[in-house]
């Protein structure tokens, strides 16, 4: 019998109760690698040679992660020695790389908040991680949270994927054909950066690289809650908890 079911028969209802309490249920999201001080430079260095994006970087003892690019393989948790640090937690939301400062949507948004998804060249990964939203465990119209199939009717566009050569031109007219105030969030590393596929003639390179984008979610991919964080970020109902510096190192 699944672990879920029971939690579900001992919690007596089935949906999380994030954001208004912590979520804590293991294997709700695989948690990330952190900024790890080593006891030598040449165990940083080795942590470093061993990432095979190269997100990680050695400065001296210490070992630096890039989110952005990070692909979420956990070799330099499983496979390096020493390993670097992990934590379990999914509140990484943070501000695109091309934004100074991030407003929130107003209030009245809350409530009703509309989320228009692009495929722009995704593997199915992200697109599933997107698609639990709705199912009962996350339960996201408990928020106020509502996918829409139109951008006329969309608040929030959630890209996922590179941006593929073929998918460029129908990104732009759905962002063009949202009301405004609107709001875009790449999801996962391939929306941030273009991930493994990076830019070239066939990859924009990350939705950043084709639209103004105010959000990102790394992750490959990114678990439910990290998404459900960045919606909450964009209602100002959840702060960004790391600033781009820090998710930076
Ligand atoms: S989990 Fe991220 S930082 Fe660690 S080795 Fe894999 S890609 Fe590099």
């Amino acid at each position: 019998m699944s672990f879920w079911f029971w939690n579900g028969l001992k919690r007596g209802i089935q949906s999380t109760r994030y954001p208004r309490l912590p979520e804590t249920t293991p294997g709700v999201t695989p948690g990330r690698p952190m900024a790890t001080t080593f006891a030598s430079a040449e165990e940083a260095a080795h942590a470093a040679s061993g990432c095979p994006v190269g997100a990680i970087t050695a400065a001296g003892r210490e070992a630096l992660i890039d989110l952005r690019t990070c692909i979420h393989c956990q070799r330099c948790r499983f496979g390096g020695s020493p390993p670097v640090e992990w934590v379990n937690d999914f509140e990484w939301t943070q501000l695109a790389r091309t934004q100074t400062s991030f407003e929130p949507l107003n209030r009245s948004f809350q409530r009703s908040l509309h989320i228009m998804v692009v495929d722009a060249g995704d593997c199915g990964a992200c697109l599933r991680e997107i698609k639990q939203l709705n199912n009962p465990l996350y339960n996201i119209h408990r928020l106020g949270l509502f996918f829409t199939p139109t951008p006329r009717t969309a608040d929030v566009l959630l890209v996922v994927g590179p941006v593929t050569e073929n998918m460029r031109g129908p990104l732009e007219k759905t962002y063009h054909a949202m009301p405004q105030p609107k709001k875009v969030v790449a999801v996962g590393t391939c929306a941030i950066t273009g991930g493994v596929f990076g830019r070239t003639f066939a990859s924009a390179g990350g939705a950043g690289m084709v639209l103004p984008v105010d959000l990102e979610v790394p992750g490959d991919p990114p678990p439910p809650l990290a998404i459900l964080h960045g919606l909450l970020v964009l209602t100002g109902r959840k702060s960004l908890q790391l600033s781009q510096t820090a998710a930076a190192s």
